[in-house]
């Protein structure tokens, strides 16, 4: 005999979850008000609040469908004072990660103030670029008469850490761009390069990313990112290797298309390379 499938009366309950009864009736009748998701509870949202300001952050990114990859920027999740009660809380958590590696942090004079100097560095400089906003890009219109037609190519000196290891990454970005109605100071190159290797990241990203970030500031449809930079990664473990280098090359518009064009970008680096070795 076949049993008859009878469904759950409480899985299966066809009710608008969305607002629910208050049981309370504050107006002396029945009130609905909208029911909070778990997402939102943790959100803070509703006035409950988190222990921690990092969790608080991190439920409302998720809320938000934000993605926050060590790549990524979330500056606009940050107010004024969060970084220091974020640094606080990363030093209390860097602390417990001692503890677990056995290394006396109350004995070992070297060691007593490590979990806050790795909670202010992570912040303030070597993932800088994820907590803090686009640096200010004033652009200047390129739109006279003797306008510039020329191709530009700026070097960019870039330190970054791996995403997987948080092992350093040192080295070169030439950004290279043939100028549109808009120009920006020379410095602005290097500041966007380096907001946007401060942070974890994986080169090939990198790349993109710089390309993304300096057509935005100049409007440039042709631009060329090459990137050289060796890898702590491979340098200081794994396989050990000295002098292992890392090319990456991200060319848009006519650097991609047009042979000359991407002739004289390349060109050119190696001029630059010429004239300051490294
Ligand atoms: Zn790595």
């Amino acid at each position: 005999m076949t049993k008859e499938f009878k469904p759950d009366p409480v899985l299966s309950e066809q009710i608008d979850r969305t607002f629910v009864k208050d049981e309370y009736e504050p107006l002396g009748k029945p009130v609905y008000v909208k029911k909070e998701t778990a997402l939102d509870a943790m959100a803070g949202d509703g006035g409950y609040q988190e222990a921690y300001l990092g969790d608080h952050l991190r439920f409302k990114m998720k809320r938000d469908n934000k993605r926050f990859w060590a790549g990524d920027n979330i500056s606009d999740y940050l107010h004024e004072g969060d970084k220091e009660k974020l640094i606080d809380e990363a030093t209390e958590a860097f602390e417990l990660v001692l503890d677990r590696l056995l290394i006396d942090r109350e004995n070992d004079p070297n060691s007593q103030g490590t979990a806050r100097r790795l909670a202010k560095m992570y912040f303030n400089e070597i993932m800088s670029g994820r907590y803090e906003p686009s640096p200010d890009c004033t652009a200047f219109p390129n739109d006279s008469q003797d306008r510039y037609e020329g191709m530009l190519v700026v070097r960019s000196e870039l330190r970054s850490v791996c995403s997987h290891h948080h092992q350093p990454v040192s080295g070169v970005a030439y950004i290279g761009i043939i100028a549109a109605e808009k120009l920006i100071g020379l410095s602005k190159y290097t500041r966007i390069a380096q907001w946007c290797a401060r942070r974890g990241t994986l080169q090939e990203e990198l790349c993109n990313d710089i390309a993304r970030e300096i057509e935005k500031a100049t409007g440039a449809k042709d631009l060329g990112v090459y990137i050289q930079a060796v890898h702590g990664c491979c340098e200081n473990r794994g396989i050990m290797a000295h002098s292992s280098l890392t090319q990456t090359t991200v060319l848009k518009g006519a650097f991609k298309d047009d042979g000359n064009t991407k002739k004289e970008f390349f060109d050119n680096i190696k001029l630059q390379q010429e004239f300051a070795p490294r």
